[in-house]
């Protein structure tokens, strides 16, 4: 027997063994039919009859400050979406006027909201960074929305 095949042959039986005795003490479910493996004396579902092999799994990662990071963005988009309807309403229904500054606070909002589906959407490159640099990342964040609603209202105070 060649040796490679021959050393397969012993990893693919230490696996089952090592399998076998992880689910003498271990409640785990079927990957294929759910039903709990515990307390096995062969490496097959007795429910589905599927072969059951030890596999490596990737713990999930902590996502606390992706949460952060998306939240401010998903909520800017959602309020200027509803901020359409009085800067439309007013300048095609009423009076025609453009009103600048709601326009200006409008797009921020709907930039914002852009920036957080795109960072939804690429999610893994953002947990694949070190816990402080996410934690930077979603400070960042929080304090361009903070510093915008101020330079907001401070502009509707000045010039209103
Ligand atoms: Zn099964």
């Amino acid at each position: 027997m060649p040796r490679l095949q021959q050393d397969q042959q012993v990893t693919t039986s230490r696996a089952q063994e090592l399998l076998l005795e992880f689910l003498r003490e271990h409640d785990a479910a079927c990957p294929v039919c759910g039903y709990n493996v515990r307390a096995l004396t062969r490496p097959i579902c007795p429910e589905c009859r599927h072969d059951l092999v030890l596999t490596v799994g990737a713990a999930q990662p902590p996502i606390g400050w992706l949460l952060a990071a998306v939240a401010p963005g998903f909520f800017s988009g959602i309020a200027a979406l509803f901020m359409l309807v009085p800067i439309i309403g007013r300048a095609i229904f009423g009076d025609g006027v453009w009103m600048p500054l709601a326009i200006i606070v409008d797009l921020f909002g709907w930039c914002s909201g852009l920036f957080a589906i795109l960072l939804a959407t690429k999610r893994r490159r953002f947990l694949a960074q070190r816990r402080a640099r996410q934690r930077w990342l979603a400070l960042t964040i929080w304090l361009i929305h903070v510093a915008a609603l101020g330079v907001f209202i401070l502009m509707a105070v000045l010039f209103f």
